[in-house]
């Protein structure tokens, strides 16, 4: 990391959550206050293990209380903070009323932070955890790219509140950022655009669909196979490190897509067949289009026919050589990501193990 002046705080929203937990200890371990306003500040279990961070590490954690749908609450916690990273927004697929849990906390959260940065002097830049999401809504969207590749140019124009509502929430979020950076120029706004985060987290009883996907390779729900869904994987601790990079690099600006594979959810169960393919109820093969289509909205409600017509059996491609070239990052192999992060999920009987 660059020479910076440690003196000032950082504020990192979402702090008990999967993807911030990495992102807090890098800071803690360079010595940085980290300020991380929380909403649930009367649940010691959230922040334990960000205290254990704090413990071990040379700098120090304060937190306040404050939500992303209470205005001005993150007033205190940015006071004298030149960076602010926004990582908070819920990720989570089912969903009753997709405006009230995904769209308006993503939204308005955002909306909140950065007025909240245009009124407190000390912020130069804000680092925002938008998602590839933000960049396709499905996997035909490929076909319709000049080169058949997703790149940072590009944004999701076919989802919406009753298809793929997540990344409807997280384009609506990171476009209406982009709207309010644009309106001055005392601060700079960085997105980080990760694809599906996997790997360990600090806090393995974070609310992140990641763990939900992984824990299902284990529990006996893809025994017979798993679809070919193509989607990006990258580590989460890959992906913390391209937030610290994009703060303190001077010359970092604008998107960076984070994602380091370009795979699909079959190779993602099949990573683990070495280690744990003796013991856990693994995928081995496809599970066919057509038999996804039959019954796979019986067994999952966010499966819909149209989401398995446009991203089943259809690759995923993003370009992610912007952030190799300008932020130098490096990418954790797939298989060791998955290996970690399933280990950890055993350790903490967060796998049900079904033969
Ligand atoms: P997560 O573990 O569920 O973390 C979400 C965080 O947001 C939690 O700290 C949660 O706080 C906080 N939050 C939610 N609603 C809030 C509210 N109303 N007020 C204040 N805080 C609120 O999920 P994650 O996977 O780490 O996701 C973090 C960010 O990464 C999100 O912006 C997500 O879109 C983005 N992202 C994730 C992935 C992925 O595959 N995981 C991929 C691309 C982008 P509580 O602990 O209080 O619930």
């Amino acid at each position: 990391m660059k020479q910076i002046d440690k003196a000032a705080p950082v504020m990192i929203t979402g702090a008990t959550g999967y993807v911030a937990g990495w992102i807090v200890k890098k800071l803690l371990d360079e010595g940085f206050t980290v300020h991380a306003p929380v909403r649930d500040l009367e649940n010691p279990d959230k922040v334990k293990y960000l205290n254990q961070l704090a413990e071990a590490a040379p700098g120090t954690i304060k937190y306040f209380k404050a939500d992303l749908l209470d205005e001005g609450s993150y007033t205190e916690a940015m006071q004298g903070c030149e960076w602010v990273f926004h990582t908070a927004s819920p990720f989570t697929i089912e969903v009753r009323d997709p405006q009230k849990e995904l769209v308006d906390p993503a939204k308005l959260g955002t909306l909140n932070i950065l007025n909240q940065a245009n009124q407190i002097s000390s912020v130069k830049r804000v680092v925002l955890t938008s998602s590839c999401a933000a960049i396709y809504g499905d996997n035909a969207d490929l076909k319709e790219t000049p080169s058949g590749i997703f790149t940072e140019a590009m944004w999701n124009h076919s989802s919406s509140l009753t298809h793929q509502p997540y990344s409807y929430s997280k384009r609506v979020a990171e476009m209406e950022a982009w709207e309010v950076a644009d309106k001055q120029d005392r601060w700079d706004l960085i997105t980080i655009n990760p694809s599906l985060v996997i790997g360990p987290g600090i806090h393995p009883f974070a609310s992140s669909e990641s763990f939900n996907i992984v824990k299902q390779f284990g529990d006996g729900r893809m025994k017979a196979g798993a679809p070919r869904l193509g989607l990006g994987a990258v580590d989460v601790r890959d992906v913390a490190d391209a937030h610290i990079q994009a703060a303190f690099s001077p010359e970092a600006e604008g998107r960076y897509i984070v994602s380091a594979h370009n795979t699909d959810l079959l190779e993602l169960g099949r990573s683990l067949l070495d280690k744990y393919g003796n013991d856990y109820p693994l995928p081995r093969k496809a599970l066919p289009k057509w038999l996804v289509w039959l019954v796979g909205p019986l067994v999952n409600k966010t499966l819909t026919r149209k989401v398995i017509k446009l991203n089943i059996d259809l690759p995923w491609k993003a370009d992610n050589s912007k952030g190799i070239n300008a932020l130098g990052l490096s990418y954790r192999p797939l298989k060791t990501s998955m290996e970690e992060m399933f280990q950890q999920l055993i350790d903490h009987n967060l796998i049900t193990r079904a033969q």
